[in-house]
């Protein structure tokens, strides 16, 4: 069998969370009573006119800045014909000739590896009904809530070039749309849908394959396996002999198989032209300029001021920078540079289980007293595991009033004198109940210096110096 690459290209449809509905004033709210959420425009009734929503082109013009395309000043809606019950006017907003943004790049990390994939370009557009085929054994149900729903249509050049790409590239644009704050980025509730272009080529050639492409998948984990199993029908196909026709496909998430929804003779032809109800789209320069100085944090540049103004490790700054309002909480903290790794790993450790616990969000905290306890936790003064133990609930819990951490640490005997001169007998004791293990340490067995801090550690009850301890503990056993 020869070698294959598989090529994939994304459409990625991004719900924005604008207040209004993209051509009227319907709320742009989701989960509601179905045909409750709809008005004469949503509905297309004769005689209704569409008008622009302001903040579908903020958003659309804000993910243009931080993909680094190019912006249109002078836009264009179109119509994009075709007959479906879930479309009441006939037609989609779209924008067909002219979108609002043009190139572009992302680069994302997949399994350790920096990778960039090129912006195509970025239209605006609506979103059209929902149908549901299996809600009745008789007729098919439609819902027009959705209808009008403000989107973004990112798509993208062919350059991913394997499954785990393509959901790792779906995860970094769920971090940015989050980021910048126009979408909650939910695929389960459809808020980001793509569709996936797929093609394989023999690995030693450059010419792209025929592709095909699988509408509407709704999660990362479904867009993987799709890729998966869609290559490797196409391999099959090629080595076999045949040849891959253009299909529209359909992903099955019980069954992880694509199937045929339409062939390119059955294509739509959507007949696309300038809507004539909608003047174009013109930017001035104030307004793209107050859109850019809106966006203030990003994923990556977000990654970079944790590591270099906050000291944090790869690891640590991966990890705190998934989320915006995580960065966010911990730019509040005035803490000496060496801190905030201390405050890096309760973050995680501490408080995430805690507000996931009590469902409150890293706002509600009280700054001031988590700022006194990783001082503390970093004086030295105490042990950092049994301050941890006794104190990060009571830390976590009182969120108004300011907290004496100091005399708390006392109350829970954390406090761990400076004179370490108790411990000799705690060293003493633990080499005359361990003979065997101290010969075995003299004759070379160095890894149980560890067994012998531990039990010093708990016999001191935590109030050890690790360094002192340490220090004593080297010198007994020689
Ligand atoms: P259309 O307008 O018919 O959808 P486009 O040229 O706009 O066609 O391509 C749509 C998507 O298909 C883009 O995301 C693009 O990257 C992807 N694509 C194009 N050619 C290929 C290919 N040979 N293999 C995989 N994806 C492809
Ligand atoms: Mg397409």
């Amino acid at each position: 069998m020869r070698d294959y690459t598989t090529v994939i290209g994304l459409e990625v449809h991004v719900q924005l969370n604008t207040i209004s509905k993209a051509f009227c004033a319907d709320p742009n709210i989701f989960g509601q009573e179905p045909n409750t959420n709809i008005s004469a425009v949503s509905l297309a009734l004769p005689g209704t006119l569409p008008v622009l929503n302001k903040g579908q082109v903020a958003s659309s013009v804000k993910l243009a800045h931080a993909l680094g395309s190019a912006i249109n000043k002078e836009n264009r809606f179109d119509r994009k014909n075709y007959f479906y019950p879930d479309l009441p006017k006939g037609y989609q907003i779209t924008q067909d000739k002219l979108p609002v943004c043009v190139g572009g790049e992302m680069t994302y990390v997949s399994e350790g590896h920096e990778k960039k994939v090129r912006i195509h370009h970025v239209h605006m557009e609506e979103d059209a009904g929902k149908s549901s085929h299996d809600l009745h054994d008789q007729y098919s149900m439609v819902d027009i809530n959705r209808a009008g729903t403000p989107l973004v249509e990112i798509v993208t050049e062919p350059d991913l070039r394997s499954a785990q790409e393509v959901h790792d590239f779906i995860a970094a644009l769920q971090q940015l749309v989050r980021y910048l704050g126009i979408s909650d980025g939910n695929m389960e509730e459809g808020s980001l849908r793509c569709d996936v272009n797929v093609s394989v080529m023999p690995s030693d050639t450059d010419v792209y394959g025929e592709r095909n492409e699988i509408k509407n998948v709704n999660s990362k984990k479904f867009a993987k396996t799709a890729v998966e199993y869609e290559s490797k029908r196409q391999i099959k196909i090629l080595e076999a002999g045949g040849t891959i026709s253009m299909n529209t496909l359909l992903f099955d998430p019980t069954k992880g198989t694509t199937a045929p929804m339409r062939s390119k003779e059955e294509a739509n032809d959507y007949r696309y032209f300038p809507d004539p109800d909608l003047p174009p789209v013109v930017l001035p320069d104030s307004f793209i300029d107050e859109c850019i100085a809106s966006v203030t944090l990003l994923p990556w540049t977000a990654n970079t001021l944790l590591k270099e103004k906050y000291g944090l490790s790869d690891y640590d700054a991966d990890l705190i920078s998934r989320e915006k309002p995580t960065v966010e909480f911990i730019q509040q903290f005035e803490l000496p540079t060496k801190s905030y790794s201390t405050l890096a790993s309760f973050i995680a450790n501490q408080i995430f289980p805690y507000i996931n616990e009590m469902q409150m969000t890293l706002s509600d905290l009280n700054v001031m007293n988590i700022t006194n306890f990783i001082t503390l936790i970093d004086s030295g003064k105490v042990s950092r595991s049994g301050a941890i133990k006794s104190l990060s609930s009571t830390v976590l819990k009182e969120i108004n009033a300011d907290l004496d951490i100091e005399k708390l640490a006392h109350e829970h005997n954390l406090i761990q004198s400076d004179d370490q001169d108790f411990l000799d007998a705690i060293i003493t004791e633990v080499l005359a109940q361990n003979e065997g293990k101290v010969k075995a340490y003299q004759s070379g067995k160095k890894g149980l210096l560890g067994f012998f801090m531990g039990q010093v550690m708990g016999r001191s009850k935590g109030k050890a110096d690790p360094k002192v301890l340490n220090e004593k503990l080297g010198k007994a056993l020689e």
